[in-house]
């Protein structure tokens, strides 16, 4: 329970990774508010599991990401109603495939705000109530795209090459405040983003689904194997440890070996 204390606020933290975050920093006592869209059922039964979890407060807002001041008023909730912001993960995202000449710029302008501007916005928002404290985590959910390509996925490679920007930068920033800033670049784990991506890979590389589940998703690591969202969610845990205080403006990746080759 070294999180006692603490509140975590988890954009995109209805499902998939920003869940599996939210679930292992509960675990260790920390408050968590969840974000992100989904069943109003199942986000209720999440939250209430967290809150019996952690023994302190759970909280949902279903703050869009595309909108600045519903993060700002997000992140000072927190602050009000649990008494502190000291952990913010940046992990809200989504995808598109599609060749530069046919990606529609509605989804261009859509994952650039929810996939990095809104990284910005939290980490503006946060950092002067983790100051207070003189102790911050912030972690961002970059990916393998963070650091290579993949063809027809030119806005989502742009955003998260931006967010190990802004990281490296923040990082920079906060240096002597007690605040680390990185961020999580895993390769491909199995949950809806990724399982959403498929039909428009088969349409564009002209694939089956079973080969772009064979020859795009698990050919890319060389394990072969997808990550897991507790792999994932592990190294956050780490991050947030006091002996992980001199680790700060690092992008550092759970790939299976991916960006390694
Ligand atoms: P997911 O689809 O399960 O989760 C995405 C979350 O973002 C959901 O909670 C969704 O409701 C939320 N979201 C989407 N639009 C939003 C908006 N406008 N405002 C607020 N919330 C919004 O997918 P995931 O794979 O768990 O993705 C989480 C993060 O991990 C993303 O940033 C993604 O790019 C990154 N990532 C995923 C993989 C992978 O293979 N799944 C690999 C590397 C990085």
């Amino acid at each position: 329970m070294f999180l006692k204390g603490k509140t975590a606020v988890i954009s995109g933290s209805t499902s998939g990774i920003g869940l599996a975050y939210a679930k292992a920093l509960a675990a260790e006592g920390a408050a968590v508010m969840l974000n992100g869209f989904g069943d109003a059922d199942a986000i209720e039964a999440n939250r209430a599991a967290l809150e019996q979890a952690s023994g302190a407060a759970a909280l949902y807002d279903p703050a869009d990401m595309t909108r600045p001041d519903e993060i700002a008023a997000m992140i000072d909730r927190a602050a009000r109603e649990t008494g502190s912001v000291d952990i913010v993960i940046n992990n809200a995202g989504i995808q598109h495939v599609a060749p530069i000449t046919e990606f529609p710029v509605e989804k261009w302008d859509a994952i650039i705000a929810i996939n990095l501007s809104s990284a910005w916005h939290m980490m503006r928002a946060a950092i002067p109530h983790m100051r207070t404290k003189g102790w911050g985590r912030i972690i961002t959910t970059a990916s393998a795209h963070s650091l290579v390509a993949s063809p027809n996925k030119s806005a989502y490679v742009a955003a998260k090459h931006g967010v190990v920007g802004i990281t490296k930068t923040v990082a920079l920033e906060v240096a002597t405040d007690g605040i680390t800033a990185n961020c999580i670049s895993p390769g491909y784990v199995w949950t809806p983003l990724v399982e959403n991506q498929i039909p428009d890979t088969m349409k564009s590389r002209g694939l089956t689904r079973d080969q772009v589940i064979e020859d795009v998703l698990l050919k890319a690591q060389p394990t072969k194997e997808f990550v897991t969202i507790e792999q994932v969610a592990a190294l956050a845990l780490f991050l947030c440890r006091d002996e992980a205080k001199a680790i700060t403006g690092a992008n550092l990746s759970v790939d299976g070996g991916w960006t390694a080759q």
